[in-house]
């Protein structure tokens, strides 16, 4: 239960003054519904009210703030004219102008003879100094509440600064005092304010400097939002880690087996990366571990082995893929070895329908199967295991928490594996998945060659296709990618379609197409037509990112290369390059080329290491934008930068593993407090993992 002192902050936004349903709406799509949802919101610029000059001394085009006796009014003579007023001071005059003013305010605001002051932007006009619809019309006395620096948020469309900051300004003082949940050394040594203290001080910037990520209110707000997140992770994993686990430590002999049979020797990184997965597989805890390698880094291998550890101890293992050619091909490229290791090796999607698949479902809940491949179709109620032991999960980031626990459920203590081929940041990792255990395969396997990449405007298109063309009748094959069209996938098959027609003009009966809105089976035929038949040339839309194995394809065209995110690029890249002749990607890009496009696209010229282009996309785009955000599964911040505040992720992450060692169940003083933490940044669904919680 939400604690009582939080109360007026989860309070909805009508509550405040000045709030009815229609601002309540637009501050909804804005911030959220609630007031601290509005609080959170921070400014983004500030407006700076102080500079008082006189009217003959004010210069163009700046704002400031000026005393002025005011003079005559003029209303327009019709609508469409100015309504204007004259003001002077005793160094000069200058007019004060509104567009379809409401006559009645105006006199209320200016009333002749008074002093006033204004505050608006100032220019000249004819020689003559002018203010248009002033931000600011007080009596002279009340100068200082106008004479500030204001902040300025960003805002939706239909709602003003003005209206914003009337509600944010309403909302500040209903800010409690809350209990301190930082770790008080800390926080003396960095020199961060209180939390409400911080939080004031973020509404209230005095300087462009106060706006930055890296001011001291901002770090402290940043540092609160990363400790929930951080503390959540850590109480999530402490409860994981109590569930006993199981101790699997086979024998070796299914697994020099399939060794034997492998064509080529393990890397350094992947024998590496098997002993952490033994060590755990062969702990009394529950394994969770992630392996994080770059496109054709070898992943698959490495979970296959792992896999065979778990049937040499008589328990079954499963490996889910998020698609359906990917599980195929997962099938595919295992079966050989599973078969020299005598394994039983069976795939199940959402196509097996019926007789075969009641037949299937029997003989794993027979164990009559020891490994399993899939889809999602894994999860499924009517899936039971004899006895599963390990679970991987291939490109982990495409399935939520909650699936991924639940393949977790279908067998006593089943340790979990996940492969990721997007070389997330370290920070973000930590984010995701706190304490994960992570083990990075950081080596190609040998013989691979660099691939050559370039840019090239869209103007040479048909150069480009020419190009694709020889490589197509020179044995090799080619990847056209269609550019994203404004996140609409009818608009990106449209696309596709039109080149692909394009391309069989030029190419008949040797260009396929894929994308998104085909059947499983039907996608499925034309990858396999492109591996091993006739077609040279795959148009596809990004359906291909992932996992698609085709070592003969030597060279991958993108079109409108500056649409796509970095992390997205490389893993398009990674299509080529996966057998031992040269490839080329070329980048068509669609001029002129935004700052960032050129930066992104400059990256992938320089470099083919997976996390180091991760590191650049978060640097570019910020944690927010990565990975195609929504579906990556990937939490946002509201108040933390990971490009800025990485250092104070890891002092979150220590600090709460050091927390809750020392007062598991937080029960402690800094505990009450840290409860109040994870209620505020709503992370309290992780409250339910203490103990008596
Ligand atoms: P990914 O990490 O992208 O899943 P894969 O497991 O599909 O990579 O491996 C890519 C290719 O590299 C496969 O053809 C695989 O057989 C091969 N491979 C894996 N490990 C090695 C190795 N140690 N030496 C040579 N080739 C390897
Ligand atoms: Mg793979």
């Amino acid at each position: 239960m939400r604690p009582e002192i939080l109360y007026s902050l989860f309070a909805d936004t009508t509550r405040l003054p000045g709030v009815g349903p229609r601002i309540a709406k637009l501050l909804e799509t804005l911030a959220g519904r609630s007031v601290i949802d509005l609080l959170w919101h921070l400014p983004s610029g500030i407006i700076d009210r102080r500079f008082n000059p006189k009217i003959a001394e004010a210069p163009d085009d700046v704002v400031a703030t000026l005393v002025v006796t005011i003079g005559e009014h003029r209303p327009g003579r019709s609508r469409k004219q100015p309504y204007r007023v004259s003001a002077w001071d005793e160094t000069g005059e200058m007019e004060i102008v509104f567009f379809n003013a409401k006559a009645d305010y105006i006199s209320q605001m200016l009333p002749t003879g008074t002093r006033c002051a204004i505050s608006g932007k100032v220019e000249h006009f004819n020689n003559r100094l002018q203010m248009t619809h002033p931000d600011h019309m007080v009596p002279e006395a009340e100068i200082q509440s106008v004479m500030q620096v204001e902040p300025t948020y960003p805002l939706t469309h239909g709602l003003t600064q003005k209206t914003l900051r009337k509600a944010i300004t309403a909302a500040l003082p209903e800010v409690p005092e809350l209990p301190e949940w930082g770790n008080k050394p800390f926080l003396a040594m960095r020199q961060f304010p209180a939390w409400r203290e911080a939080l004031m001080a973020a509404h209230a910037p005095g300087s462009m400097a106060d706006i930055d990520p890296s001011s001291l209110a901002r770090q402290r707000l940043a540092y609160d939002e990363l400790l929930a997140n951080q503390l959540a992770l850590a109480l999530v994993r402490a409860h994981q880690k109590r569930r006993k686990g199981r101790v699997l430590k086979g024998d070796g002999r299914l697994r020099s087996k399939a060794e034997t049979a492998l064509p080529f020797k393990l890397t350094n990184t992947q024998t590496v990366a098997l002993a952490d997965i033994y060590g755990d597989m062969g702990a009394e805890e529950r394994m969770l571990r992630m392996i994080q390698g770059d496109v054709g880094s070898g992943k698959t291998v490495v979970a296959l082995l792992a896999m065979l550890n778990a049937v040499e101890c008589g328990a079954q293992a499963a490996l889910m893929a998020p698609t359906e050619i990917l599980a195929r091909q997962h099938m595919a490229s295992m079966q050989p070895l599973a078969e020299a290791a005598s394994v039983r090796m069976a795939v199940l999607t959402g196509r097996d329908k019926g007789k075969s698949r009641t037949e299937l479902l029997a003989r794993i809940a027979g164990g009559e199967v020891d490994i399993v491949v899939g889809t999602h179709a894994l999860f499924q109620e009517t899936v039971a295991f004899r006895d599963l032991a390990l679970a991987v999960i291939d490109e982990q980031h495409r399935f939520g928490v909650h699936q991924r626990m639940s393949l977790g459920e279908k067998g006593a203590a089943v340790d979990t594996l996940v492969m990721t081929a997007t070389p997330i940041p370290r920070t973000l990792t930590m984010t995701a998945y706190g304490d994960l255990d992570v083990s990075r395969l950081t080596e190609k396997p040998p013989g691979r060659q660099p691939i050559d990449t370039r840019t090239i405007p869209l103007g040479r298109l048909s150069e480009v296709a020419e190009a694709v063309g020889r490589t197509a009748a020179s044995g090799n094959k080619a990847y056209w990618v269609c550019p994203l069209v404004e996140e609409s996938e009818k608009l990106d098959v449209a696309a596709a379609e039109e080149r692909f027609q394009h391309l069989s003009t030029l190419y008949p009966g040797r260009v396929g197409l894929v994308h998104g809105k085909m059947k499983a089976a039907e996608k499925d035929e034309i990858m396999d037509r492109f591996k091993n038949g006739p077609v040279d040339i795959l148009v596809a839309t990004t359906v291909i990112e992932v996992g698609v194995d085709v070592p003969d394809a030597t060279v991958i065209v993108i079109e409108h290369a500056e649409r796509f995110g970095l992390a997205q690029l490389h893993q398009l890249r990674g299509r080529v390059g996966r057998g031992s002749k040269a490839s080329t990607c070329l980048l068509l890009y669609g001029a002129p080329l935004s700052e960032t496009g050129h930066a992104r696209l400059a990256v992938m010229r320089e470099t083919e290491d997976g996390f180091r282009i991760a590191e650049e996309d978060l640097n570019l785009r910020g944690a927010g934008e990565i990975l195609g955000t929504k579906q990556s599964g990937l939490p946002t911040f509201r108040l933390a930068d990971l490009a800025v505040h990485d250092d104070l992720l890891a002092a979150a992450r220590d600090d709460a593993r050091l927390v809750l060692t020392n007062d598991p169940d937080l029960k402690g003083e800094r505990g009450d407090a840290l409860r109040v933490l994870l209620y505020l940044f709503e992370r309290d669904a992780a409250i339910r993992y203490l103990r008596g919680g």
